[in-house]
């Protein structure tokens, strides 16, 4: 008998125990299957069925908000990149230095964000990683909102585990009232000896609602708090120009109506993964003493590589591409509320918001996952969002909008909705 042989029959631990896990996952509905896409992200896409067979759907399901996936000019500018750079430097900045294309992007993220430097990462996730563990130090506390995106709430933990004595806090989502409560709580507290920090998603990705900044840049003075955003799902959405949630409620430094008085968020994180190309990639954006110590201490900064040229070259153009043309902001914010408008008129229940995702509340989680079933079999792509990801009996499908989705795209939406 050979030992592979022998092996594979004998049943190990970790392989029963991993049989089970994806068994109870298959009964209970949660098994997620993946799509396979035969050509690029774009209103529509090329899914490949059973059969080996491509047909084309419409894609509901993109944060390819402003449609920049696969524009000419940032595929382009990828290709360019990779001829220039090659691969990349096959080593970390701090040892093999920086290519110029990273600092073009930095220079790039900080002017379209209004802020004094940026630091980029291989993704938000790493960003967010990145920040919490760095910045923090014992006696600090870290207060986040009870819908914060999954890698700021592990992050939070990482910060907590390297730097023993930060303090974790959690307010209820877009509460200011709990959260006063949590500042008081964490003020009077005599562990807290150092900065307290309250952290919020810009956009909560499962709602499509928003954080109200200034109110939480009050909250945050009287505190003597420091406010950290990631706005992911804001960046190329939220504002006139697509800056952000900071635009939205006129917090943006160098973007039109911008009023100083309000004061202005302290650092963000963001993702170059969504509307701004497409690609992968995150940044953070803030003072440059900030991104100087991410740059000094940050481990991912110091043990990780940087962002492959190709993407920084592609995301760079596509942040050009954003200031240079807000018309493609404009046209979001008109399709989105169409969409809202059309889906809401065929009765449907589904959460407004100044965003450009749209959850269409249908109860339980089988019901949603069933319906975005049969939609993919009358062409449309859409996924269902059940528990535990959003509490029970608020199962929903969550559609988003793109700035290249036509009225006739949502028109074929909306009539495969009916027949449901
Ligand atoms: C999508 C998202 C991320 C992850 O971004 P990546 O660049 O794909 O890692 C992080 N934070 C928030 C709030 C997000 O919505």
């Amino acid at each position: 008998m050979t030992q592979t042989a022998s092996r594979a029959s004998t049943v190990r631990p970790f392989d029963a125990r991993t049989d089970d896990i994806l068994a109870t996952l298959e009964k209970g509905g949660q098994y997620k299957h993946l799509q396979m896409l035969t050509g690029p992200m774009g209103p529509t896409v090329m899914l490949r069925d059973a059969s080996g067979k491509s047909r084309e759907v419409i894609c509901m399901c993109s944060n390819n908000y402003l449609g920049l996936a696969n524009h000419p000019e940032v595929v382009e500018a990828g290709v360019e990149g990779l001829r220039r750079y090659g691969a990349g430097t096959a080593s970390v900045r701090f040892i093999c230095g920086t290519f110029e294309c990273h600092e073009a992007i930095e220079n790039t993220i900080a002017r379209y964000m209004g802020t004094q430097s940026s630091y980029t990462f291989v993704s938000c996730w790493t960003a967010n990683e990145a920040l919490y563990p760095t910045f923090a130090e014992p006696g600090d506390a870290l207060i986040s909102d009870e819908l914060n995106h999954a890698c700021i709430i592990d992050g939070i933990r990482l910060a907590a585990v390297i730097k023993k004595g930060v303090v974790k806090g959690v307010y209820k989502h877009n509460d200011l009232e709990d959260l006063r409560q949590k500042l008081g709580a964490v003020r009077s507290n005599p562990d807290v000896t150092g900065q307290i920090w309250v952290v919020t998603d810009g956009v909560f990705s499962m709602e499509g609602d928003i954080a109200d900044l200034p109110a939480l840049r009050k909250l945050c003075d009287e505190f003597d708090a420091l406010l950290v955003v990631d706005d992911s799902h804001g960046h190329g959405v939220m504002g006139t120009t697509g800056r952000g949630t900071h635009e939205y409620w006129n917090m943006c430094p160098g973007a039109e109506g911008h009023d100083p008085s309000l004061g202005e968020v302290d650092y963000f994180t963001g993702t170059l993964g969504k509307a701004l190309g497409g690609g992968a990639g995150g940044f953070i954006a803030g003072s440059k003493r900030g991104t100087e110590l991410i740059v000094q201490r940050g481990r991912p900064t110091l043990f990780s590589n940087a962002l492959p040229a190709t993407v920084a070259c592609s995301a760079n153009k596509a942040i050009e591409i954003v200031l240079r043309e807000p018309e493609r902001v404009k046209a979001l914010r008109d399709i989105t509320a169409y969409a809202r408008k059309q889906i809401g008129g065929a009765g449907f229940e589904v959460i407004d918001s100044p965003t450009a995702i749209c959850p269409i509340i249908v109860g339980e989680t089988s019901t949603a996952i069933a319906m975005s079933k049969k939609l993919l079999e009358l062409g449309v792509f859409v996924i269902g969002f059940g528990y535990p990801v959003v509490p029970e009996g608020a199962s929903r499908l969550r559609l988003q909008l793109s700035a290249v989705h036509t009225k006739e795209h949502v028109d074929a939406v909306v009539d495969a909705l009916k027949k449901l």
